[in-house]
């Protein structure tokens, strides 16, 4: 990715309050033009955004999305410094829109996605992601090559952008292995096997937004991603960073340990779609969809 648009496509990333990722954004860029900022479509869609002359400037009264992001005046579609913050503007309304349709076919990057290249009303008649028979399956493809997109885009956006492994140590307990241990009656998140005061790690980049005795949970940390997806470190016996607090991915968070209801040290490890307990996703599938082998 050219390097002169990372540091546009991270300030409107971060600038979305519903959890835009840089890497995503980047990889619709990378479809829309090529990160070509002068690029022009058969259809007239302009600049490195894609963005129509209708949507940009407005018509029948509506306001358009253009914006003035470099305060020189112009709201110019063919100038990345406009035509970035104003695309991630319009990203983060739909990924906002999205998130209350948790029924919908689809993530809400995938809807976000949808909405963006058809119309949010198309997503609404289809309750999802628009069907292979929609439009010759344009918006089908559209969304499902910019999520393939995104690990490379992840690899390309520096350093602490990556994912790595927690913590240096080999899987334990699996992932929704049963047993009377747990209050679910199953395991919600994988444990590694490591002695107390091994260095436990971010899993990827974000914010923390705990980190806290836990009850059950012993010490632990949780940190919020880009994605909106958080992922939970728990039995520590130290912790070294505290709520608020920007991490890279690689970046030591603190000491695994025993605390709280553990059996013996160990890392227990959970990726969740929100901040408590009881909204986990498979943590090993996760880390391997990005790029992290265990
Ligand atoms: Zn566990």
């Amino acid at each position: 990715m050219p390097a002169q648009y990372a540091s546009l496509i991270k300030k409107a990333a971060a600038d979305c309050k519903a959890g835009l990722s840089a890497p995503l954004f980047a990889a619709q860029l990378q479809q829309e033009s090529g990160f070509d900022p002068k690029a022009e479509s058969p259809a007239g869609a302009q600049g490195i955004a894609q963005f129509m002359p209708a949507t940009w400037y407005g018509e029948n009264g509506n306001k358009g999305a253009g914006v003035d992001g470099n305060k020189d005046g112009k709201k110019d579609p063919l100038d990345p410094e406009d035509a970035i913050p104003a695309q991630g503007k319009m990203m983060c309304k739909l990924l906002t829109t999205a998130k209350k349709h948790p029924g919908y076919n689809g993530s809400p990057t995938e809807l976000a996605l949808a909405g963006y290249n058809a119309g949010w009303r198309r997503v609404e008649k289809y309750r999802g992601v628009p069907p292979k028979s929609f439009s010759n399956g344009e918006t089908y493809n559209y969304v499902k090559t910019i999520m393939a997109l995104v690990p490379k885009m992840t690899a390309s956006m520096g350093t602490g952008s990556a994912w790595v492994r927690p913590v240096d140590g080999p899987l334990g307990t699996p992932y929704h292995q049963r047993g009377g241990a747990w209050s679910s009656g199953m395991h919600t998140g994988i444990d590694f096997t490591v002695p107390t005061g091994t260095p436990i790690k971010a899993a990827g980049p974000g914010t923390v937004q705990k980190a806290a005795q836990g009850g059950a949970y012993g010490n632990e940390v949780v940190i919020r991603h880009s994605d909106g997806t958080y992922s939970q470190y728990a039995h520590l016996s130290k912790i070294s960073v505290s709520a608020g607090r920007h991490v890279k991915g690689g970046q030591k968070i603190g000491l695994s340990g025993a605390t709280g209801n553990a059996s013996g040290p160990h890392l227990h490890f959970e990726i969740r779609t929100g901040p408590e307990y009881g909204s986990d996703i498979d943590p090993a599938a996760f880390l391997r969809k990005h790029g992290v082998k265990l």
